[in-house]
């Protein structure tokens, strides 16, 4: 008997969870036609099917060939919340019993939907165990595969058309896990997402933000030069951030500095310095000159997040005089800033607050990171 290919030893393959690269492998190896792998490929991703027996236009000889071993999963809404401040919390359950969240800021001025953007997670909990970060708490559980990726945008569009009758204005990759490390699946979903019939924004307001993964920084200019990059420095002493950041061990500075210069070379773009103020941990003058001596004539713009004044974290907000103190070092420095707050506090939805209990049965509170809006260079 024919061994079968290496693609197919577990069946069935999801096609959702399928990279892209593979795609064209196994239907080659299926002997199905291009243009029906093309239609296949349609229906998954721009018109969400889930059922493989009801995509039309497909010969039955190559529908029963993917029936034998493909399937496609899909995400359900189980869950919108409205914060009182105008924020929404959508939570998908995923095929697996599994839950992911999602943020919806919509943003007025005057009464006029200025922007409406979303903050879609990459994974389920996070490897790297930052000490503000309530996903960092929970530990790791998996990586969302690209289908669920762009189940999520797809979803959150939906609602914001439902709730707000508009599109999606701009799109984060910020809410639960670090994007960077689940690189495969955002990468692909990037990709998918350039096509205008896919769901989601231009690619250009597309921000994808990392801890400093900067071998995946230097491969996001690659492959989406016209995606935007956000950074989460938190602090520009090695000794601070990897007190804060375990990880920033592995992740020195300098690296991470290189990689932003080789993404602005790349790219042009300005990148995102976000930047959480603890107070007494990282909100002192000497923070913000370090910070200014950091980025020197590196394109960037500062996101200064602050912390809600009532968190379930150890870490504090400082005051408002503070970040004044810190912001006009930057300033004087020729940094341009931004000052954020955070969103959906009361619907554990703010920067920080995304977690899902290790059954991942239920939603629960606390500090997390960055994962505020960051300003639109778009
Ligand atoms: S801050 Fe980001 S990288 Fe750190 S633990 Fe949280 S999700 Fe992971």
């Amino acid at each position: 008997m024919a061994t079968r290919h290496h693609l197919l030893q577990k069946l069935p393959i999801d096609l959702k969870r399928l990279p892209l690269t593979d795609w064209k492998e196994i239907f080659d190896y299926l002997n199905i036609d291009p243009a029906i792998r093309d239609r296949v490929f349609r229906a998954v991703y721009h018109e969400n099917t889930a059922d493989l027996e009801t995509i039309p236009e497909i010969p039955e000889t190559d529908r029963n060939k993917l029936l034998e071993v493909a399937t496609i999963t899909r995400s359900d809404v189980h869950e919108l919340v409205r914060s009182e401040d105008g924020s929404w919390k959508l939570t998908l359950r995923l095929h697996d019993g599994g839950l992911t969240e999602a943020v919806i800021i919509p943003e007025w001025s005057g009464g006029t939907l200025r922007k409406c953007s979303a903050s879609i997670s990459s994974q389920i909990g996070c490897f790297f165990g930052c000490s503000f970060c309530a996903t960092g708490q929970m530990g790791f559980h998996r990586n969302l595969a690209t289908g669920e990726l762009v189940d999520q945008v797809r979803e959150v569009e939906k609602a914001v058309r439902a709730k707000l009758d508009t599109g999606l204005t701009h799109l984060y990759f910020m809410g639960m896990g670090e994007p960077m490390n689940n690189y495969r699946a955002v990468s692909d979903a990037l990709t998918i997402m350039r096509d205008p019939e896919a769901p989601g924004p231009a690619p250009s307001r597309i921000t994808v933000s990392t801890v400093g993964l900067f071998r995946q920084i230097r491969m996001l200019a690659l492959d989406h030069p016209e995606v935007r990059l956000a950074i989460s420095i938190h602090s520009a002493d090695q000794t601070t951030r990897e007190q804060i950041m375990p990880v920033s061990a592995k992740l020195d500075l300098p690296s991470i500095r290189e990689a932003m210069e080789f993404h602005h070379r790349r790219t042009g773009h300005a990148v995102t310095i976000q930047y959480l103020l603890m107070d007494g941990v990282n909100d002192r003058p000497d923070d913000a000159r370090k910070l200014a001596g950091y980025l020197g004539a590196l394109p960037a713009v500062v996101t200064l997040i602050m912390l809600n004044p009532v968190s379930a974290s150890d870490y504090r907000r400082p005051e408002v005089q503070k970040m004044q103190a810190f912001r006009m070092i930057l300033d004087t420095s020729g940094i341009p800033t931004d000052v954020r707050y955070c969103y959906g506090e009361d619907i554990e939805a703010g920067c920080g607050q995304l977690k899902i209990a290790a059954d991942q049965k239920r939603v629960s509170m606390s500090m997390r990171h960055r994962h505020n809006m960051v300003p639109d260079h778009g």
